[in-house]
């Protein structure tokens, strides 16, 4: 079967190096860390915590056991900042929205967070209606350098421990000006938000895709030429994902937002391309294997949308679904959840139709089963609910 992926354009080459280049190369990985501690403590303290992480006190202390516990701020001082958590961070930057600053955005550079500002707020404000983004809580780390080759984004959900659904985004440097993968990443989040995930996931991208092509605007749909996501396993899939937008909005040049979009999508769904795309074809896993390994593009779905649930040592538990342009191997995913998690990764599971398989594991066990002296006082983050199994 000719699958238009492999029109696609090429990816820039990668330059082979060794893991010592890798590491002198990309000293921000540990700022990257920060922001996102950063990011979930704050939800950690629900409405006092975003109130104070964007207020500067004039009083800040160094950390102490007494303040910080484990990397984590223990609790929230209200008549000062801790030096390296509960202040502001020139790296992140709260956007204003149409309804408040719900938004944030952080990364290496100052230039693309605002760059972020002029491209990638606009973009939200068209597509979500005041209360989707009033109700979204969303990060992005952007570009980010923990998305490299074919990953284009990748989204993380997490419950805080005071109960407020957030969404870490990230976004592959070479995407920062692709409209479809902002909103993509985007939709996935508000769809968490809103707890209408589908429990079969390849469902839930299905539809997540089509609610895409229905927001997206005419410029950014012609931008999904290139990256067709589940279309890409149709012949002339950019011709249906364009008779889809037609189904779904009744022109390439009308996009859909709130809760139209979303009656839309489910109302034509069974009636559209994507619906009658057969997901996960290929069941045979040393096929798969054997497709991935000599760059076939006739492969599964799955191997575009995959979906992980990452256990670390610290009793933290992360769900995560990655978008790939092309397919990646296992080892390699692995190997970047391993450079970003460090010591403290436990064990990955990743869902294959449905099924949870464990794909890696660590040796050591976990801190928080170690002492089954329940401290659970201390941070239980439960990132949780995508996908639901
Ligand atoms: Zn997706």
């Amino acid at each position: 079967m000719k699958t238009p992926a492999r029109n696609l354009r090429k990816p820039a080459k990668k330059v082979v190096s060794t893991s010592r280049t890798k590491v002198t190369k990309k000293p921000p990985r540990r700022a990257t860390k920060q922001r996102e501690d950063w990011v979930t403590t704050m939800y950690d303290f629900g409405a006092p915590g975003v109130a104070d992480y964007s207020h500067r006190h004039n009083v800040v202390v160094a950390p102490s056991p007494d303040t910080v516990s484990g990397g984590k701020l223990k609790y929230l001082p209200r008549e000062f900042d801790v030096h390296g958590y509960d202040h502001p961070r020139k790296d992140i930057r709260a956007y204003k929205t149409k309804v408040g600053d719900h938004v944030r955005v952080g990364g290496e550079s100052q230039e693309k967070i605002r760059f972020f500002g002029g491209y990638g707020v606009p973009i939200i404000n068209r597509s979500f209606d005041e209360g989707e983004i009033d109700r979204l809580n969303v990060y992005y780390e952007y570009p980010s350098s923990r998305v490299r080759g074919g990953t284009m984004g990748t989204t993380d959900n997490w419950i805080s421990d005071t109960g407020i659904k957030h969404s870490i985004i990230d976004i592959n440097p070479r995407y920062i000006k692709d409209e479809p993968t902002i909103l993509h990443e985007t939709i996935h989040a508000m769809r968490f938000r809103d707890g209408i995930e589908g429990k079969d996931v390849d469902e839930d991208e299905a539809l997540t895709e089509l609610e895409t092509v229905a927001r997206v605007s005419r410029k950014g749909l012609f931008q999904m030429r290139h990256a067709l996501g589940y279309y890409s396993w149709m012949t002339n899939g950019f011709e249906k994902m364009k008779e889809d937008r037609i189904l779904l909005t009744g022109s390439l040049d009308r996009s859909l937002t709130g809760e139209t979009a979303r009656r839309r999508v489910l109302e034509v769904f069974p009636r559209t391309h994507l619906a009658r795309l057969k997901i996960g074809q290929i069941s045979d896993r040393k096929k798969k294997k054997r497709m991935v390994e000599s760059r076939i593009d006739e492969v599964a779905p799955e191997w575009l949308d995959r979906y992980f649930k990452i256990v670390l040592k610290t009793g933290s538990v992360v769900n995560r679904h990655m978008r790939f342009k092309k397919p990646v191997p296992l080892a390699s995913i692995v190997g970047k959840m391993k450079a970003r998690y460090g010591s403290d990764l436990y064990q990955v599971f990743e869902y294959d139709d449905g099924v949870k398989k464990l794909v890696y594991r660590a040796s050591g066990r976990p801190r928080k089963l170690a002492t089954p002296t329940t401290k659970t006082t201390a941070k239980k983050r439960v990132a949780t609910s995508r996908p639901k199994k």
